[in-house]
């Protein structure tokens, strides 16, 4: 398994990012291009999986194939994750779907797991989360810490804008966890937001502004 950071370089990639980071883009198409960049990350992020040795019945004769049989659950952070799910289904439709919500805590200003909902078979599953924005580190630090004490051992963080503060946060909580993103960004403002970023992933991605 891959550890640490890859960002990931497709000229497809670079293409949504750009629709994704453009403030004119309406909540359609940002959605539009959310779910094909997630499926370019679905594509880069399951590339070691392993896979099964199997003899495939064609319409002529039989034929050596691989199937990938490998039990594999995608976790959203709610709510903006949940952009990222269509994405990763569209090649893994056979995966199981957990949910995890965060919510900083008003008096540490901590993230705090408000609601988890995860798929049996932890331990075994390949575990994807999906968290677009890596900003301080501090959410996808403590969905790990969520999915890692419900017995997840194959771990990854997949996201579409990360800052260097958030990589870095993770890399030093969870060294072992690899962190697939189209682009690490310059840093983060004052109000934690990444710079240049997109904004509110999820009030540009649900229309609530
Ligand atoms: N969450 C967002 O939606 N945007 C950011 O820039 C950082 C966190």
């Amino acid at each position: 398994m891959p550890e640490g950071l890859t960002v990931v370089q497709h000229p497809v990639l670079d293409d949504r990012l750009a629709v994704l980071r453009d403030a004119s883009t309406p909540h359609g198409a940002f959605r539009q291009a959310l779910s094909e960049a997630s499926a370019i990350l679905a594509v880069e992020s399951t590339r070691d999986l392993p896979t099964v040795a199997r003899t495939i019945d064609t319409p002529l004769e039989p034929a050596p194939g691989r199937r990938l049989e490998a039990e594999i659950t995608i976790v959203p952070v709610l709510r903006a994750g949940l952009g990222m799910v269509d994405g990763f289904l569209r090649l893994l439709a056979g995966a199981r779907v957990g949910h995890l919500g965060m919510q900083r805590d008003e008096d540490t200003l901590e993230p705090t797991g408000y609601y988890e909902r995860l798929p049996p078979g932890m331990g075994e599953a390949y575990v994807f989360l999906l968290d677009p924005m890596l900003a301080t580190g501090g959410s996808a630090v403590a969905a790990l810490d969520m999915l890692t004490k419900a017995g997840a051992r194959h771990l990854r963080l997949v996201c579409i804008v990360a800052a260097p503060e958030g990589v870095a946060a993770v890399e030093a909580a969870y060294p072992s966890v690899p962190i697939f993103t189209p682009v690490v960004d310059k840093e983060l403002n004052a109000q934690k937001f990444i710079v240049p970023g997109l904004g509110d992933f999820g009030d540009r991605l649900f229309g609530t502004i």
